[in-house]
């Protein structure tokens, strides 16, 4: 079977459009600042599997960098052993990978920079600007005051630096019970900006790392490890999503107090999706309920459920350069990812027939043993995927909807009486119906073919209106479809942790039973589909046997998103 060709990305040659980033890039290229160097990162907490918002972030560093010629870092932010494991380590790298990057030797873990990490905290306690605080997590919080009110300080806040550092010494070697004690930064209990407000640095876990074991009994916050871990790598262009603005300040403080490396930091707005959750606690929350198959089930915004359900690593590549980066927050209509899903669909995918809810269809003019080979063009978008022989003999299988005994005006489908087109075969004619006797349930119908029609043209210039999909029944293989919609039910499902309330029931639909071309029996997971008339398609990579075909429906064929733009044009 020939695979589909991989296209190379017209978007990914042209000249990518100017973005308030890469202007502060090209300033900093002409002024010297990093001697013309460009290194960027993603970095990922190893809590959770990554979503299409972290491909955006991963396209935009990692984009920026290679269009630079500049290096890009993977690096892990594993500074809290309770939630992270190493599952989720082995699933993000094989999702970036996947996604199209390599970042060679650049994969880098912020706990690599435990004890250099340890060492800068301790220069902070010598120069008085940490100190160890024994109030407990619920006083700190007191303390801190609110937007409106200042915070108070701690009595523990003017400790001598040596016994700062008896006590944080002895929270390395293990003298204490989580949160006991948690090294703070010392700046300002009073700042208007809450994260300086003497923020924690090192708390006590004493629980096992998945890199350094029980070597530790201190982790760094993630405020205090982040800003360090790309001050050490030598960043230039710290890239983050708007969140982090409020913890520029703070991130600028420890490299000015402990004198290091400065990288800019630069904050971009996060990917919001209609009718998605994008956060991982809410991912997780889905997984663990088992509200969805897991992480990779086929309705999840995860790269993995995005992979499994049949999207292209091109496609979402795609999408990140087509939203561009903004620097206020926004929300993403999901039928522009499915627009740009179909436009690369439909240049890879072959077009193939699978009757879902089958309809049998008897031809009663044609020989009872005689089987046809007819030719079908696979993509119609690119001639070089090229032809394949589909089997036609006497009894056929369309689609239950494909028939009315009493059609409405408009339904140009077949009807008693009527004639159609089966795509790439014959005009058929419907001659009779037989139904079940005591049900009326129609069992099958009888047709009779022209043979003047082979191919599905008629030289008479007679035109028929409707052209149907079908399967030779004798030929046909069984498979199970499974048709998707959105995983919730409101365009903007996020609300707070009732968020499984909008979680929409049917979501799902499996078709057992549906009878496909026999050419599908050779699939593989690469390869990408088009069920004619019904969406783009590719087998399900988790459940799918030799025995037991399984489809998803990655996408269907109608294009919101194309309305939406010509409705809006219409009315521009
Ligand atoms: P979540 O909020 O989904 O749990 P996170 O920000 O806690 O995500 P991290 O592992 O810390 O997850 O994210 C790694 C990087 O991905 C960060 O630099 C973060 O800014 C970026 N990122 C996370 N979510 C999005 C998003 N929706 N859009 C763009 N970038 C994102
Ligand atoms: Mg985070």
């Amino acid at each position: 079977m020939r695979e589909p060709k991989e296209k190379t990305s017209e978007i990914e040659k042209t000249e990518k459009p100017s973005n308030f980033i890469r202007n502060i890039i090209d300033d900093d290229l002409k002024s010297g600042k990093y001697d013309g160097r460009v290194v960027t990162r993603f970095p990922p907490e190893p809590n959770g599997y990554l979503h299409i918002g972290h491909a955006k972030s991963i396209c935009l560093n990692f984009g920026i960098a290679s269009d630079y010629s500049g290096v890009y870092h993977l690096r892990f932010d594993d500074t809290n052993p309770i939630k992270e494991e190493d599952e989720y380590i082995k699933a993000i790298i094989k999702d970036v990978r996947w996604l199209g990057f390599d970042w060679g030797e650049n994969q880098f873990f912020a706990s690599d920079y435990f004890d250099q990490l340890f060492e800068y905290a301790v220069k902070l306690i010598k120069k008085g600007k940490a100190y160890v605080d024994s109030l407990s997590a619920n006083e700190i919080r007191a303390y801190r005051g609110t937007l409106k009110e200042p915070g108070k300080e701690s009595p523990y806040r003017n400790r001598s630096v040596e016994e700062n550092l008896d006590l944080f010494e002895r929270m390395k070697a293990g003298g204490f019970k989580n949160g006991e004690m948690v090294l703070r930064a010392k700046i300002d209990m009073t700042s208007p900006n809450l994260n300086m407000r003497d923020p924690a640095m090192y708390r006590i876990i004493n629980a096992i790392h998945h890199r350094t074991g029980d070597m530790w009994h201190i982790y760094p916050m993630y405020d205090f490890a982040h800003g360090q871990s790309d001050s050490i790598e030598k960043i230039t262009h710290s890239i983050c999503t708007l969140e982090f603005e409020d913890h520029r300040p703070l991130y600028n403080w420890f490299l000015d107090e402990l004198e290091i490396y400065h990288p800019t930091q630069i904050e971009f707005a996060r990917l919001n999706l209609t009718y998605t959750v994008m956060s991982k606690r809410k991912l997780l929350r889905l997984v663990s309920e088992n509200q969805v198959s897991g992480w990779d089930d086929p309705r999840m915004p995860t790269l993995s459920g995005l992979r499994r359900r049949g999207y292209t690593a091109q496609a979402i590549r795609n999408f990140a350069d087509k939203i561009g980066v903004a620097k206020s927050d926004s929300t993403v209509d999901i039928a522009l990812l499915e627009h740009t899903l179909r436009d690369d669909l439909n240049q890879k995918a072959r077009r193939v027939m699978a009757v879902l809810n089958p309809l049998k269809v008897v031809i009663t003019n044609y020989p009872e043993e005689q089987t046809e080979e007819l030719d079908a063009v696979n993509n119609p978008e690119d001639e070089s995927m090229g032809t394949r022989k589909i089997p036609f003999s006497k009894i056929i299988y369309i689609e239950k909807t494909d028939f009315e005994e009493d059609p409405p005006p408009k339904y140009f489908r077949l009807a008693p009486g009527r004639e159609v087109r089966l795509k790439h075969a014959y005009y058929i004619s419907c001659i009779e119906v037989i139904k079940d006797e005591k049900t009326a349930e129609i069992l099958e119908i009888h047709c009779t073919y022209d043979p003047k029609t082979r191919g599905g043209w008629s030289d008479d210039g007679r035109k028929v209106k409707g052209t149907l999909h079908w399967v030779s029944a004798r030929h046909a293989i069984n498979g199970e479809v499974r048709l998707y919609d959105h995983l919730f039910n409101k365009e903007n499902p996020d609300d707070g942790d009732n968020f499984t309330n909008n979680l929409n029931p049917d979501s799902l639909e499996s078709i057992k039973n549906c009878k496909l071309e026999p050419s599908l029996a050779e699939s593989t997971v690469e390869n990408r589909f088009q069920f004619m008339r019904l969406g783009y398609f590719c087998l399900d990579s988790v459940d799918s046997g030799k025995d037991n075909l399984v489809f998803n429906r990655t996408v269907g064929l109608r294009d919101t998103w194309a309305r939406i733009q010509r409705s809006q044009a219409k009315k521009g």
